[in-house]
């Protein structure tokens, strides 16, 4: 039975139903048998002491007292009826409902479903039966509705649809797979979906679909991944590797067993003949920056160019300086670029470049567009973007040129986020810290304890140590009540007397940040009032102070990479977070800072409290949309479910034996068209 023939051929849907389905995006049989419920109404009678308060519930019982009525004006009116349930006397209300009351008789069973007032024993009436209530379809599927659509309606249809054709439906995973994980079948998944007659049901039917959305997403995703790796445009690098470890050695610390784990993994990449895509992901702090410094390194030594990219020029500075540093004792040619680099002294950078004499170029993003050619580009790393790869891998791709991509981020990104967006990359983590780093101590402040705050911020300032002081906005806005840098930087420079305070914003000029920042990292500068400018990658390791003002402002990855300034030397550091938040989810805020340094942990919080498409902001998410699985909380089907698709591609049984045909047809009707994709 082909279940792809269209909805006209399910009795009693004719071409004008069709047109109504249509706008529903339902077009086939199948697709009517795919359209699940999006939530569930639960009719299941509970017991009260399970109920939650305002949670909608049903419960049953007795009338226990003739009923009372009363109108307010002519049509409003409220009914109460008192129901004994249990050993509890409750009190059921119905509003507008009058016509109720001659069926409420003393000693009749009843079945109440409503909004539960646990505090008043109060159950507020939405549905009412009389008598004791059938069994079946206690749990009532909810589906989403268009136009003129009512939920009944595309229940009735839907739920018709099912009844004469999930028999026809046949599995689409392998026996084997549904065995290990004690999946039911697709089709009793279909059914159960659509009418559950219990909540073990629904269990089973969600279950099943979790792992099959899952795997079909990530067979795509691992597909693309396989045909990416598979165009050898790549190129083996032959580098030095005694000149490799010499340089290693040569550090003045040992690397992080995470940090060699991660190099491990870029250097096999650049090794192999595939191009490389791969996310670096590491906490603030955690030490990428050396990472990439070897990876370039290793690129060089196969006489390849690398280029490095940044968000912000001041980062670009820092990034070059210590690079420079880094390399002064050997033959590699680092360079700068950025906006601020004009003229003659431009021209001859890129000639340089050109003429591949130049080994590292270290620029904002701006680096691999407009005027930029190089000679011999070999490795892009692009560090601190959230959100990245189609776009700069087709801008390369545009320049005739593939190198191998690295992308880091110090925004951790909880497993599932990642392996969801950027399913087509290859990730490595680095989740350990630099030996002898001291957890930065955070505390939350009440704007009353300012006054205890400047005390404590002089008294590190006393001690030869520097302070951020962060505000949410730059001068004083009519529209926003929020401290202000201009405000504060006049008022810090009245308190701290004997120290110097700076300012720094983004309507300063591009040189003015700058040599206000170098003035901050040569300690000319004691206390630098701030925006979030300062929130990416500056290293000033004898600052240990970080004071938020209105903290609530920013959001817990923003929080986590302001604090992520200090803490960066041996000393111990401070974050101050000064909020009054009004609402819930600020306060919720404060208190997980307060409670966790750890980046992924806290980004994993940051997720269940914004929800997965708010994690990355709005347009810019880029995540699959689920119908049953929640990326949220079924990370272990995730990762399970991208386990199995990565062996699946990779192995002869799923390309050959019939146990895999159905995954396999639906995977290649999906990759058609993938081509445009990219
Ligand atoms: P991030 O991952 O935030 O970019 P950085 O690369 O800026 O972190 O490193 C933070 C600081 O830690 C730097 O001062 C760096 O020199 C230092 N560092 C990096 N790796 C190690 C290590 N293995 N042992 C000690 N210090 C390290
Ligand atoms: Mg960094």
């Amino acid at each position: 039975m082909d279940l792809n023939q269209p909805v006209t051929q399910v009795k009693g849907i004719g071409e004008a139903r069709a047109e109504e389905l249509a706008d529903l995006n339902i077009y086939t049989i199948e697709d009517l048998l795919l359209y699940f419920p999006y939530r569930y109404e639960d009719f299941q009678v509970k017991d009260l002491t399970e109920l939650k308060h305002d949670e909608k519930a049903t419960v049953e019982g007795k009338v226990h007292s003739e009923p009372s009525l009363r109108y307010y004006g002519r049509k409003k009116s409220r009914l109460t009826v008192k129901v004994l349930v249990g050993k509890y006397l409750v009190t059921a209300v119905f509003f507008n409902r009058a016509f109720l009351k001659k069926n409420f008789s003393i000693g009749q069973p009843v079945t109440i479903t409503g909004k539960w007032d646990q505090h008043r024993l109060t159950i507020t009436g939405q549905h009412v039966t009389f008598g004791h209530q059938e069994q079946d379809e206690k749990i009532e599927p909810v589906y989403s509705v268009k136009g003129d659509w009512t939920v009944k309606r595309v229940k009735n249809v839907v739920h018709q649809t099912v009844h004469q054709y999930v028999r026809y439906i046949e599995d689409i995973l392998p026996e084997e797979k549904r065995q290990q994980y004690k999946l039911i079948e697709r089709r009793q998944a279909v059914q159960w979906i659509h009418v559950p007659e219990s909540h073990e049901h629904l269990k089973h039917a969600r279950r099943y679909f979790v792992y099959e959305e899952l795997l079909l997403f990530q067979l795509k995703m691992q597909w693309w991944r396989k045909q990416e790796k598979e165009k050898t445009d790549g190129k083996a690098r032959a580098f030095d590797q005694a000149k490799l470890q010499a340089f290693i050695h040569s550090l003045p610390f040992p690397l992080t067993g995470a940090q060699q784990r991660v190099t491990d993994e870029i250097l096999k990449d650049l090794s192999s003949p595939y191009r490389m895509n791969r996310l670096l992901q590491g906490d603030v702090g955690s030490g990428k920056t050396i990472v990439a410094a070897i990876s370039m390194y290793a690129s060089a030594t196969a006489g390849m160019q690398s280029a490095l990219m940044v968000p912000t020029e001041i980062l670009a500075e820092q990034h070059y300086e210590s690079l420079t540093d880094l390399f002064k004792e050997m033959d590699i040619q680092v360079e700068l670029l950025t906006s601020s680099i004009k003229g003659k002294q431009r021209a001859e950078i890129l000639k340089r470049v050109k003429e591949g004499e130049v080994d590292f170029l270290v620029g904002t993003h701006a680096l691999i567009q407009g005027e930029v050619q190089f000679q011999n580009l070999g490795l892009v790393i692009t560090d601190e973007q959230h959100r990245f790869g189609v776009n700069q891998r087709k801008v390369l791709r545009e320049k005739g040129i593939t190198p191998d991509v690295l992308f880091m981020t110090a925004t951790p990104i909880p497993r599932t986020l990642a392996i969801s967006a950027f399913g087509d990359m290859d990730v490595s983590t680095i989740d350990e810290m630099p030996a002898g780093r001291k957890p930065i101590e955070t505390y939350w402040a009440k704007h009353g304890m300012l006054d205890r705050v400047l005390a404590f911020i002089q008294k590190e300032l006393e001690n030869g140590r520097q302070a951020y002081v962060i505000c949410p906005l730059i001068e004083e806005s009519d529209k926003m009540d929020f401290q202000n840098a201009v405000d504060v930087h006049a008022q810090l420079q009245q308190y701290f007397t004997d120290f110097n305070v700076g300012l720094m914003h983004g309507r300063l000029a591009v040189d003015e940040k700058e040599e206000m920042m170098t003035r901050f990292s040569k300690n000319d500068v004691q206390v630098l009032v701030s925006t979030t400018v300062v929130e990416v990658g500056v290293n000033v390791p004898n600052a240990t102070v970080m004071v938020v003002y209105d903290a609530e402002r920013f959001g817990l990855a923003q929080l986590h990479q302001l604090r992520g300034r200090v803490g960066r030397g041996d000393a111990q550091s401070y974050c101050i977070l000064i909020a009054d938040p009004k609402s819930d989810v600020g306060k919720e805020r404060m208190q997980i800072m307060t409670e966790t340094n750890d980046g992924f942990e806290l980004s994993q919080r940051d997720l269940e409290l914004r929800g997965p498409g708010d994690f990355f902001g709005k347009k810019q998410s880029g995540l699959p949309e689920f119908k049953v699985a929640d990326l949220v909380h079924d990370y272990r089907a995730l990762e399970f479910a991208r386990q199995d698709a990565a062996t699946m591609v990779n192995s002869d049984v799923f390309w050959k034996e019939d146990e895999y045909a159905s995954l396999r047809n639906w995977l290649m009707s999906q990759v058609e068209h993938w081509e445009e994709l990219d």
